[in-house]
C-alpha cells in the first residue's frame, strides 16, 4: 500500500514536473510570440516612416510638420536644405523661423485652427531667399492645421518659391507701361500735327505743310520700328513654338549682307568699316544673327552721326569651337554707370538722344540679347568712351538634337 501510495505520489510529480515545463515553454513561446510582433511592428512602422519621407522629400517645395506646441516634428530634403547644417527637428519655430512676418501667421494657425495662405516678401537676409542674392523674394506660404475634434494635432507648412512668377509679372507690366509710353509721344505729336493741317487754311502755307508732313512721317516710321521690334521680342519670348529655326549658314556672307544694308548710312557718315570675318559655316536662325549684327553695326552708326568712325566685325571660332564675334567702334562709347542696363528693354542712355531725335527704341540690345541666348550663347559689353566700344557674343557650337529656347 506504502508502495503503491509512493508510486501513485511519483507519477502525479512527474506529471506535474512535465506539464510545468509544458506551460513554461508555451509562456516563453508566447513572450517570444511578443517580441517578434512587437519588433515587426517597429519594423512596419519604420517602413511606414520611410515611405512618408520618401514622399514628402519628392515635393518640391520645403515641407515642415509642427506639433501642437509649435516644435518641428517632420521636414523634408527642401526644407533641410535650405537650413544648411542647422538641425530644425525637434526645435520650436522661433528658434528656426526667425523672421517676424513668418512667426505671426504661424502661431495664428497654432491658436485658431484654420488653413491659411499668404504671399510673403523677404528680405535678401531672410533664409528663404532667392537666387536674386540682393533682392527681396516672394514665397507663398501654405499652413493646414491637422485637427481632432477642434484640437491641434499638426500643423503642414509648404513655403512656395514664387520670386521668379513675381519678377516676370513685373517685367510685363513695365513691358506695357514702356511701350504706351514710347507710343504715346509719337502718336500726339502726328495728332497734334493732323489737327493743325486739318483746320481752314492749314494746307495754305505749303512748306510748313510739308515740314509737318516729313516729321509725321519720321514718327510713323518710329512707331513701325516699336511695334516690329515689340513683335520680334515677343516672338522671341513666346513659349509656344521653338522660337529658331536652325539652318547652316555662312556668317561672312551674313556680314556682308548687313554691309549692304546699311551702305547709305556707312557712306553719309563716311564711316570705315573693316571687316576680319572667314568663311565660317554656323548652325543658327539665319533671320536673327542678321537683326543681331545688324542691330551692333547700327547703333554704332547711330549714336555717333558726327564722329570719323571706325567700326570693326570680327568673328572666329575659339579653342572649344564656340563661335565668337565682336563688333568694335571707337565712338561716343557709354557711360560706366549705364553699362549694366543698356540690354533692358526700352533703356536709352539719356546723353545720347536729344528731344529732336527720334531714332532708336531702346529695344535693339535686348532684342541682340534675347536672340544670341535663344542660341545658348551669351553677350557682354565693354566702353571706354571716345575710344573703343565693343559688343562681344560667344555661342556654343550647335549640337544635333539641342534644343534652344
Ligand atoms: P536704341 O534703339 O535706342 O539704339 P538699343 O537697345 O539698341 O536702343 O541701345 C540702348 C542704348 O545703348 C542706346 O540708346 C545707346 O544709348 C546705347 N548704345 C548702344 N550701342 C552703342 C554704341 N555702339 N555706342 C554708344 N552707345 C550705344
Amino acid at each position: 500500500m506504502t508502495i503503491f501510495a509512493f508510486s501513485l505520489a511519483l507519477v502525479l510529480l512527474v506529471l506535474l514536473i512535465l506539464e510545468r515545463r509544458k506551460l513554461r515553454a508555451s509562456e516563453t513561446a508566447l513572450i517570444q510570440l511578443k517580441q517578434e510582433t512587437s519588433e515587426r511592428e517597429k519594423e512596419n512602422d519604420e517602413a511606414r516612416n520611410r515611405e512618408i519621407q520618401h514622399l514628402l522629400d519628392a515635393l518640391p517645395h520645403p515641407f515642415f510638420s509642427i506639433d501642437a506646441e509649435g516644435v518641428i516634428v517632420r521636414s523634408n530634403r527642401h526644407a533641410r536644405e535650405i537650413f544648411g547644417d542647422r538641425e530644425i527637428l525637434d526645435r520650436h519655430i522661433r528658434q528656426i523661423f526667425l523672421d517676424a512676418s513668418l512667426i505671426a501667421p504661424l502661431t495664428e494657425v497654432l491658436d485658431d485652427p484654420a488653413p491659411y495662405r499668404q504671399k510673403l516678401r523677404l528680405p535678401p537676409t531672410s533664409v528663404f531667399s532667392s537666387d536674386y542674392a540682393d533682392k527681396d523674394s516672394f514665397w507663398e506660404m501654405d499652413l493646414r492645421p491637422i485637427s481632432l475634434q477642434s484640437e491641434i494635432v499638426e500643423i503642414q507648412l509648404i513655403m512656395r518659391d514664387v520670386t521668379p512668377s513675381v519678377h516676370a509679372d513685373q517685367v510685363r507690366q513695365d513691358f506695357v507701361a514702356n511701350a504706351s509710353h514710347e507710343l504715346r509721344t509719337p502718336l500726339s505729336i502726328i495728332s497734334g500735327y493732323l489737327e493743325n493741317l486739318t483746320e481752314e487754311g492749314g494746307l495754305a502755307d505749303r512748306e510748313i505743310a510739308g515740314k509737318m508732313l516729313e516729321t509725321m512721317s519720321r514718327h510713323v516710321t518710329r512707331i513701325n520700328r516699336i511695334v516690329e521690334d515689340m513683335l520680334v521680342i515677343s516672338r522671341l519670348e513666346s513659349d509656344d513654338a521653338a522660337p529658331l529655326n536652325l539652318a547652316p549658314f555662312n556668317i561672312a556672307d551674313c556680314v556682308r549682307d548687313i554691309i549692304e544694308r546699311l551702305d547709305l548710312m556707312i557712306a553719309k557718315q563716311e564711316a570705315a568699316i573693316q571687316v576680319d570675318v572667314p568663311d565660317l559655316e554656323v548652325t543658327g536662325d539665319h533671320f536673327y544673327w542678321t537683326q543681331i549684327l545688324f542691330n551692333l553695326v547700327e547703333n554704332a552708326l547711330k549714336q555717333n552721326p558726327s564722329t570719323p568712325l571706325k567700326i570693326k566685325i570680327k568673328a572666329r571660332r575659339d579653342e572649344e569651337e564656340n563661335l565668337i564675334v565682336r563688333v568694335t567702334d571707337n565712338g561716343i562709347g557709354i557711360p560706366a554707370t549705364d553699362l549694366p542696363f543698356i540690354f533692358k528693354r526700352f533703356y536709352r542712355v539719356e546723353k545720347h538722344h536729344s528731344q529732336t531725335q527720334v531714332k532708336g527704341t531702346g529695344l535693339g540690345l535686348s532684342i541682340v540679347m534675347r536672340a544670341v541666348e535663344a542660341h545658348g550663347g551669351t553677350i557682354s559689353a565693354t566702353s571706354t568712351p571716345g575710344i573703343k566700344t565693343s559688343f562681344i557674343i560667344k555661342v556654343p557650337p550647335f549640337q544635333e538634337g539641342a534644343c534652344s529656347d
